[in-house]
């Protein structure tokens, strides 16, 4: 299965922001559409970076609440890992854990097309086992 399967059932719609922002502005982002993560693009689309609860958490634990006025380019990660529409989503998988992260934008052209997280990773995997289970059943009961 591809990545682009996955999108096609929970849409393109990808919550951005821009470095910018300041922290707090990125915990009312994260906190209003309830996601763990903000890609963050530039005007023409591209990815320049990602925030996660866990750089705010980390953010936080560090400058206290005086660094909710920092700006999110200060403490985002430049270095995003991304994949393709038609990557396996195994290869999704392999990415995250791999590179202990939970959220792999998908690039198509350099454009932001969707995201992946590892909850769609963990839902597409439990359909995956409960379909092998079906045909199981069904291989044993015409046997
Ligand atoms: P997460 O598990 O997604 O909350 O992210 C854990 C850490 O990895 C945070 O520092 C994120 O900024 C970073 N991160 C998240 N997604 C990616 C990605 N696709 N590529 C590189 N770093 C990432």
């Amino acid at each position: 299965m591809t990545v682009q399967s996955i999108l096609a059932t929970k849409g393109k719609d990808v919550t951005t922001g821009d470095p910018s922002m300041t922290i707090a502005q990125v915990c009312a982002r994260l906190a209003e559409h309830r996601i763990g993560a903000l890609v963050m693009t530039d005007e023409s689309r591209s990815v320049v970076g990602i925030i996660s609860e866990r750089d705010v958490v980390r953010v936080m634990a560090n400058g206290g609440a005086d660094a909710l006025q920092d700006t999110a380019s200060r403490h985002m990660t430049r270095t995003v890992i991304t994949c393709g529409k038609r990557d396996s989503v195994d290869d999704v998988m392999e990415k995250m854990t791999r590179g202990r992260f939970r959220h792999v934008p998908v690039c198509d052209n350099g454009e932001l097309v969707g995201i992946i997280s590892i909850g769609d990773v963990v839902k597409y995997r439990m359909a995956e086992i409960e379909r092998e289970a079906q045909d199981m059943r069904s291989y044993i009961a015409t046997a």
